[in-house]
C-alpha cells in the first residue's frame, strides 16, 4: 500500500512538468486537414497556415509545434522535448526556411513544450514565457507579466496571459496570419486540463479571452491533438466544458462517488467527444473526475483577507532552500524558484491543501505562523520564516 502510494505520488510528480497523460501519440492524431507526408520532414506532419506558418508534429510525439518565418528571422511555439527529437525538428524547420531562429515562445512551462529551450538556446534563440515560468525547471529569457507583442517585420506576434491549465499559460496570436495557439488550455484529444492553474473558471476565462481575441475566421491551434480548428471548434469545446463540469459538480452535489460518476451516461458521452469517440479507460476517468472534484469542490473555510496576508512570507528549509507565500488576487500563493506554484486553500486556521494536488500535499502551520511544515506526498519538510 505505501508503495503504491509512493508511486501515486511520483506519477503525480512527472505529471506536474508535463501533459503526457494527454496521451501520446500512438493513439490519437488524424488531421482532417491536408497535411503533408514527406520524406524530407524526417517523420514529421506538417500543415501549412500560410507561407509563412506552420504547424507541424512530429509522428511519435504528441505536441503541435508553430514555425513561424519573419522577414529576417523564425519563431518557434512549443518545441518539444526529447533529445532524439530536436534535431529532427531542426531539420524539419530548416526544410521551411535557411533564416535563423531567433525566437521560442512557450505557452506554458510544461516540458512537453519547453523542452527543446536549452537546445534553441545553444543555437542563439531567445525564450520568451510569462514569468511565472521562474517557478518551474523551464528555461527562460525574456518574461513578461499581463501581455506581450513581438515584431517580426512582416507579422505582429501578441501575447496574452491567464492562469489557466497552468500559472503561466500564454495565448500566441498572429494577427496578420489571424491564427491563435492555446497550448493545453485546448486540446482536441483529451480532457480539459485545469488542475494545476485556474481550475474551471480559469480554463473557461482564457477560452473567452481567445474568443474576444479572434473572429469567425481565426485558425485555432490546439497543443494536443488536431493541428488546426476554427472557433466553431473552440466554442463547441467551451460548451461540452461547461457540460463536463456542471455535471460532475451536480453528481458530486447529489452525494455520488466519482467511480459511481464514471458510469454515468452524460459523463460516458462526454468523454467520448473529448477523446476523439475512443472510450477511456474506468480508471482515468475516474482518476479525472477525481482531479476535477478536488479542484472544484475543495472544502476549504473561508479566512479573513486581513489574516491570509499574515501567512505570506519567505519561509527557509533546513537545505536552505527559500519558499515564498504570497498574497494575490485574494488568494494564498505558495511558490519556489525553479520548482513549483500552487494556490493553497485553507482547510482550518492552520492547515492548508495545494489546491489541484490529488492525492493532497497540505502545509501546516504553527499558531503564530512563524513556521510551517510541507508535506509534498512523500516526506514532511519543515521551513521556519525568514
Ligand atoms: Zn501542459
Amino acid at each position: 500500500m505505501t508503495h503504491l502510494k509512493i508511486l501515486t505520488a511520483t506519477v503525480l510528480t512527472l505529471l506536474l512538468n508535463s501533459c503526457s497523460d494527454a496521451k501520446t501519440n500512438k493513439e490519437a492524431d488524424t488531421p482532417v486537414q491536408t497535411e503533408q507526408k514527406d520524406d524530407a520532414l524526417q517523420g514529421f506532419i506538417q500543415q501549412k497556415i500560410s507561407d509563412n506558418l506552420y504547424v507541424l508534429k512530429f509522428q511519435n510525439y504528441n505536441t503541435n509545434v508553430g514555425v513561424f518565418i519573419g522577414t529576417e528571422s523564425v519563431l518557434l511555439v512549443d518545441p518539444m522535448i526529447g533529445p532524439n527529437n530536436h534535431q529532427l525538428l531542426l531539420k524539419a524547420v530548416k526544410q521551411l526556411s535557411s533564416k535563423p531562429i531567433k525566437y521560442v515562445i512557450n505557452t506554458h512551462s510544461h516540458m512537453d513544450h519547453s523542452g527543446a529551450n536549452a537546445f534553441y538556446k545553444e543555437l542563439g534563440a531567445t525564450i520568451i514565457s510569462h514569468e511565472n515560468a521562474k517557478y518551474s525547471n523551464a528555461l527562460y529569457d525574456v518574461t513578461f507579466n499581463d501581455s506581450y507583442s513581438l515584431d517580426m517585420g512582416n507579422e505582429t506576434i501578441m501575447l496574452r496571459h491567464s492562469i489557466a491549465h497552468t500559472f503561466d499559460d500564454v495565448l500566441v496570436y498572429f494577427k496578420n496570419n489571424n491564427a491563435l495557439f492555446m497550448g493545453d488550455t485546448y486540446m482536441t484529444n483529451s480532457f480539459p486540463h485545469f488542475y494545476y492553474g485556474g481550475g474551471s473558471a480559469g480554463h473557461l476565462g482564457i477560452i473567452d479571452k481567445a474568443l474576444a481575441i479572434g473572429n469567425s475566421n481565426t485558425t485555432i491551434v490546439a497543443a494536443h491533438g488536431k493541428l488546426l480548428s476554427s472557433i466553431k471548434d473552440l466554442v463547441t469545446y467551451r460548451e461540452h466544458s461547461v457540460n463536463w463540469i456542471n455535471r460532475i459538480n451536480q453528481l458530486h452535489g447529489e452525494g455520488k462517488t466519482s467511480e459511481e460518476i464514471a458510469d454515468d451516461e452524460k459523463i460516458n458521452q462526454l468523454s467520448l467527444v473529448f477523446n476523439e469517440g475512443k472510450r477511456v479507460a474506468k480508471q482515468s476517468l475516474q482518476r479525472t473526475i477525481d482531479k476535477t472534484i478536488s479542484v472544484e469542490t475543495a472544502p476549504q473555510i473561508s479566512i479573513p483577507e486581513k489574516t491570509l496576508k499574515d501567512y505570506a512570507g519567505l519561509y527557509q528549509y533546513e537545505n536552505g532552500q527559500v519558499d515564498e507565500i504570497i498574497y494575490h488576487d485574494q488568494k494564498l500563493i505558495f511558490r519556489s524558484e525553479g520548482n513549483y506554484i500552487f494556490e493553497i486553500v485553507p482547510l482550518t486556521a492552520t492547515k492548508f491543501q495545494l489546491k489541484g494536488q490529488f492525492p493532497n500535499k497540505y502545509l501546516t502551520f504553527d499558531s503564530g505562523r512563524q513556521q510551517f511544515t510541507f508535506f509534498n506526498g512523500d516526506e514532511y519538510l519543515a521551513a521556519i520564516r525568514k
